[in-house]
């Protein structure tokens, strides 16, 4: 069974949408692309801290879907890292109104030992340096290192950013934040030169207006599923690049078709995402409810046009 090794932040949101309010939930980029990477039943494994103040039953909830959470250190007298963001009446554009980094500002991440030769790994957002730090300890080049960031990161740690960026084989990456990192308007010219900063693979992701693919002069693109009910879009990123790494993982095919095929997997299931508050959705979902949707995604996209040669 391959391996998949996920870093990123294991945290308490607090998130206000124009349909509700939360209190500290559970949240945290490494948890929803766990959540979401389980449905695809691999050897996988999340690399993180949170402070003593975390719910035993938050860690049990991912250890119950089979993910390795030995990699998740406890820092007993340390507080969690805590997010909070405020949607606009759109849902695709938010306020980040707090990011307190506490136990994760002076994390030394330790990869367990059954995972240093993991197959693929999902650095998820957190401190570049964290992520640096994960890649220096795999005894084995991993398959495909895939990368995801935020322009939190961007503002207060761009040069760490970019030298973790140099190593990664894929980054997945918002509209927003492909501008911000190139300086560039057109996503066409800004994930050209990421590819230049060192990815092969760019994915651009764009809310509800879908996922841009980039490979060399080959782009695929998939729209987000139009829904009746939105919710909360929290996480929806990282449930996209969990099921677009855990489908990779258990394909063990990385060209680009199958990366399309990834594509459409991480698309699916951030839908469910969205539907409910934080991991609410994703806590429950089962594999007859992905293959519905994927149905549908095959009728929302499919035609059939005759060319004239
Ligand atoms: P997304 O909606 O996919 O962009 O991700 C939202 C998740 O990212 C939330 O659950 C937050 O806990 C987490 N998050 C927010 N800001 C950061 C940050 N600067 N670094 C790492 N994770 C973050």
């Amino acid at each position: 069974m391959s391996k998949l090794l996920i870093v990123g932040t294991v945290a308490f949101d607090a998130i206000e949408t124009p349909f509700g309010k939360t209190d500290k939930i559970l949240g945290g980029a490494a948890t929803f692309i766990g959540l979401a990477a389980s449905q695809f039943n691999l050897d996988a494994a999340i690399v993180s801290v949170v402070g003593g103040d975390f719910p035993d039953e938050y860690l049990e909830l991912l250890a119950n879907k089979d993910i390795d959470i030995s990699g998740i250190e406890v820092v007993k007298e340390g507080k969690t890292f805590f997010w909070s963001g405020l949607y606009h009446n759109d849902m695709n554009s938010r306020d980040t109104l707090a990011t307190e980094l506490n136990v994760l500002a002076d994390f030394n991440p330790v990869v367990p030992k059954g995972y240093q030769d993991s197959d693929v790994v999902m650095l998820g957002n957190l401190h570049p340096l964290v992520q640096s730090s994960v890649l220096s300890q795999m005894t084995k080049k991993p398959k495909l290192v895939i990368l995801d960031t935020m322009n939190f990161w961007m503002d207060n740690a761009l040069d760490e950013l970019h030298e973790v960026i140099k190593k990664v084989d894929v980054i997945t990456i918002n509209d927003e934040e492909a501008r911000q990192l190139t300086n560039e308007y057109s996503l066409v010219v800004a994930a050209r030169k990421i590819h230049q900063m060192g990815p092969k693979y760019v994915v651009i992701k764009k809310g509800e207006h879908g996922a841009l693919l980039f490979h060399e002069d080959n782009v695929f693109f998939a729209p987000a599923l139009p829904l009746e009910e939105v919710f909360d879009p929290t996480g929806a990123g990282d449930t996209f690049a969990g099921g677009f790494a855990g489908f990779l993982s258990k394909a063990q095919d990385i060209s680009f078709e199958s990366m399309k095929n990834a594509v459409i997997y991480g698309s699916t299931l951030a839908s469910f995402c969205v539907e409910k508050f934080g991991t609410e959705r994703m806590k429950n979902l089962h594999e007859n409810d992905i293959q519905k949707r994927l149905q549908e995604f095959r009728n929302l996209t499919q035609f059939d046009i005759e060319l004239s040669s």
